[in-house]
């Protein structure tokens, strides 16, 4: 794969620094089911990071400790860590809203057939990707039978009660471009989204988060081995809007990797990018229990305009203040 930090770190971002953390956002492991071409953290069934149960512990003892009110469960498929359920549990114990960084086809996979109970039960927030309503596309995207299997995923979820407004189980969905394009206006897309899947599959959900594509990781490697990457940041920098910058989620969000280290955000994780404080290269989570980061400079560089550009991007899709 190619690497793309010596092509983003010399272009120039807008200096940010960090909010209140308000979102702890974790990573417990690549190991997925599966391999989509678009994956910025690299994720696969032959991957065997994991979170370990110590550093699962530490996440509980952050939450409690620096009052956080929501966490984001992500990987790889999270689901498949061993300390998943505990971790969701014990947080959902805290109060803690969790959201779970769910890819649909995992509930089909064996040995995982409770799960969209389980979390049904705990009121995971659910954040599905859906790159498009067409099969074609899907598959191209994450794989042959993708589509598929996320379609069966959610008729279980809907029939849980998830995606509708009554019942307070959330099913969000996400969409990233298929190519080096900017994703289209949220609001017109998620009519299309709630048209097509209704119509078609009687399928409901909440809302759907827009996101343009990270030039990182393998989409990145993608685009210099066609010789897209300088069109394409050239695509996003053109498109950066200065009212994002108070919307982007590294103000308000620590990235924790499987070995408990943080980061400003996940692509700052996947480009090995730590969060740094003063002479500290790297920090651990477990430092910042008694340490507030807020003010604290944020790590920026040209992938940064994938966060700022057109509509902007967040964990939770498009960013209000330029959506609207
Ligand atoms: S489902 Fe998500 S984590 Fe897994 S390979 Fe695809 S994009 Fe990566
Ligand atoms: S990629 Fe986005 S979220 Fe991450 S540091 Fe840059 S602006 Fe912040």
């Amino acid at each position: 794969m190619r690497d793309t930090w010596p092509l983003l770190e010399p272009i120039p971002f807008p200096a940010i620094c960090r909010g209140r953390i308000e979102t702890l956002q974790v990573n417990v492991g690549y190991r997925c089911n599966q391999s989509c071409v678009h994956c910025h953290v690299n994720a696969g069934p032959n991957r065997t990071e994991e979170m370990d149960g110590e550093t699962i512990d530490l996440v509980l003892a952050f939450l409690e400790r620096r009052r956080i009110a929501t966490l984001d469960v992500t990987g790889g498929a999270p689901e498949l860590n061993r300390h998943f359920r505990r971790l969701v549990e014990a947080a959902r114990d805290m109060g803690v809203r969790v959201m779970d960084r769910c890819n649909l086809t995992i509930l089909d996979v064996p040995g995982q057939e409770d799960l969209a109970h389980f979390l049904a039960a705990q009121q995971v927030e659910i954040v599905a990707s859906m790159p498009c309503y067409l099969l074609d596309n899907v598959d191209r995207q994450r794989g042959k039978g993708v589509f598929e299997g996320s379609i069966r995923g959610l008729k279980r979820l809907n029939e849980l009660g998830y995606g509708r407004d009554e019942t307070g189980l959330v099913l969000n969905l996400v969409y990233n471009p298929q190519g080096p394009s900017l994703p289209p206006a949220q609001g017109p897309l998620e009519a299309d989204y709630k048209r097509v899947l209704g119509e078609e599959y009687g399928i409901v959900f909440n809302s759907l988060f827009t996101l343009a594509n990270m030039p990182i990781q393998r989409f990145g490697s993608m685009l210099i081995s066609k010789g897209q990457f300088d069109d394409y940041l050239a695509l996003l920098r053109q498109a950066h809007r200065d009212e994002n910058l108070s919307g982007v989620m590294c103000r308000s969000l620590v990235s924790v990797d499987y070995r408990g280290y943080v980061y400003d955000c996940d692509f700052n994780q996947m480009l090995d990018l730590p969060l740094t404080r003063g002479e500290r290269e790297r920090v651990h989570l477990s430092e910042l229990l008694d340490e507030d980061v807020t003010g604290n400079p944020i790590r920026v560089a040209g992938h940064c305009f994938g966060c700022t550009a057109g509509q902007g991007s967040s964990c939770g899709g498009a960013l209000k203040e330029a959506a609207e």
